[in-house]
């Protein structure tokens, strides 16, 4: 199997493996900006800039395929929720206002995300269903009415976030167990290859050249060096994401951090009938370790968790081969989720890393020498399919010079400091995943219990985890 197309899951599969017709990069070295990353982080700046500036001539190197990271892997949740922690990101300038202002431009971000979709002919399934948190014992439901009275704390009124008893939550959908959930309408399923191939094509459109199979060896301001040739441009963008930590100099400064999921077959109408689940929201159930669901275009179902969080040394599994003990562990969660679907085959099973900062904050950031710009963005954790857009949008408006409502969000300019050399590194995750494991037995165990084990919070604050 050639390494370059393996690994990347059912969602380029289904459209007949990833696409392979762009060009490596041998020539032609100049540009005005060159952009490292045919992700949706890339792509939205790229996108972005070219809309602003048809001038532009704007180059995106990608080592793979377009949507060969997250971006053509991950779970479809174009959702609204802030990645980050609040109090982190309110000791900016701005403070709270701050903080209330990147909320609501992320709710916006997910419509606008469905807007440019519409405007760009990108086909992405998306179905704007909302977003369910679903809590099996009572200690998950008590978490659930604390993050929801956060929630509050920060601005969301009843109509973006509310609780939903046990009998309100099945008749969205049947999960065994639920004693309620939360639920927030700011949330999109989407078909993640669907969005990132189409946005690389409306860039194209734009007047964007990608290269494929082009990896940059190192990446500075004013060039990006890459096997053939280097590139030479006043802005240089990194939008690489999970795999920073391959990039000299770099190694520490995004974890690596593994998310791992399975797809079902198609599942019966009959089983449909008795889960539900008609307005196909995202779900979630209210673990420490939890899962995140989709039911997709085709009527499967798609589960991902953490699966092995991180390798010694932020080593990258490129294959995105999955252990066959994640696998058995997403099934039995979701058969425990939908006793219903136990008969139904898993067919697709694949892995992806995020980048997370040692904050678990995104940030986007810009810096100016002699030499020329070089901006990022990034650390988006779990959360950057509409953060993404908003961040890459952001970054066009920083390139550009331009002072938006955008540009003056609290994570723009933000640094965290960088990740324990190793050991530590992996010991500290390991450690934190073991617990949120172990702390969710416990509750599983006495699912009438409403406290958090000890454990989690434990696990909370080795990590640094807000
Ligand atoms: C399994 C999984 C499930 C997820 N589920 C969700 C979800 O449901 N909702 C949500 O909001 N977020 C989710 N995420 C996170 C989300 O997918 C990412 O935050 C987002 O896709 C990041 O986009 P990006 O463009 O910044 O990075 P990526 O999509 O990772 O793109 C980075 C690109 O850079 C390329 N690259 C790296 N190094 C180099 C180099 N040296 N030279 C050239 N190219 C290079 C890579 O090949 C890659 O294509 C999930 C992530 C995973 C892994």
């Amino acid at each position: 199997v050639d390494p370059h197309l393996d690994g990347s899951g059912y969602w380029q599969r289904a459209l007949g493996g990833p696409s392979q017709g762009r060009p490596s990069l041998s020539g032609g070295t100049d540009a005005d900006v060159c952009i490292v990353g045919a992700g949706y982080t890339g792509l939205w700046t790229a996108w972005a800039l070219a809309g602003a500036d048809p001038s532009l001539r704007i180059t995106v190197i990608e080592a793979h395929h377009v949507g060969y990271g997250a971006s053509g892997r991950n779970g479809g949740w174009l959702s609204g929720l802030l990645p980050g922690d609040r109090d982190r990101l309110a000791r900016g300038p701005d403070g709270r206002t701050g903080v209330v202002a990147l909320q609501r431009q992320m709710i916006d971000a997910v419509a606008d995300v469905v807007a440019a979709c519409e405007t760009e002919g990108i086909d992405a399934d998306i179905e704007m269903g909302g977003t369910l948190a679903v809590a099996t014992n009572q200690a998950q439901l008590a978490r659930l009415e604390i993050a929801l009275e956060e929630d509050r704390r920060w601005g969301l009124e009843p109509e973006d976030a509310r609780l939903l008893d046990g009998d309100q939550t099945a008749r969205r959908v049947r999960v065994e167990g639920a004693a309620g959930s939360m639920f927030s309408p700011h949330c999109a399923r989407i078909q993640p290859a669907k969005l990132v191939r189409g946005l690389a094509a409306a860039a194209e459109r734009r007047g964007v050249k990608i290269y494929e199979r082009t990896e940059a060896l190192a990446v500075g301001a004013g060039q990006v060096q890459t096997p053939f040739v280097t590139v030479r441009a006043p802005w240089v963008v990194r939008a690489t994401e999970g795999y920073t930590a391959g990039l000299p100099g770099l190694h520490r400064r995004l974890l690596p951090m593994n998310s791992s999921m399975i797809v079902t077959n198609p599942i019966p109408p009959e089983a449909w009938a008795a889960i539900g689940w008609g307005a196909r929201e995202t779900l979630r159930d209210g673990a420490h370790a939890y899962t995140y669901l989709q039911r997709t275009a085709d009527d499967r179902i798609a589960i991902g968790g953490r699966g092995v969080p991180y390798r010694f040394g932020s080593r990258l599994d490129h294959a995105g081969d999955t252990p066959p003990s994640t696998v058995a562990a997403l099934q039995n969660a979701l058969h425990q989720l939908f006793p219903v679907v136990r008969g139904v085959p898993i067919c697709h099973a694949w892995s992806g890393v995020l980048g997370v900062a040692r904050d678990w904050c995104p940030s986007i950031e810009v810096q100016h020498s002699a030499r020329g710009g070089l901006a990022w963005a990034g650390g988006y954790v779990g959360d950057g399919v509409t953060a993404s857009y908003l961040a890459g949008l952001t970054l066009a408006d920083l390139i550009l010079g331009r002072d938006t409502a955008r540009t003056s969000l609290p994570w723009v300019g933000r640094a965290s400091r960088g990740w324990e050399p190793e050991p530590l590194r992996w010991l500290a995750v390991r450690a934190v995943y073991g617990l949120y494991r172990s702390a969710d037995r416990v509750e599983a165990a006495h699912p009438q219990a409403t406290r958090t084990p000890r454990r989690a919070r434990l696990a909370d604050f080795i990590s640094g985890r807000p």
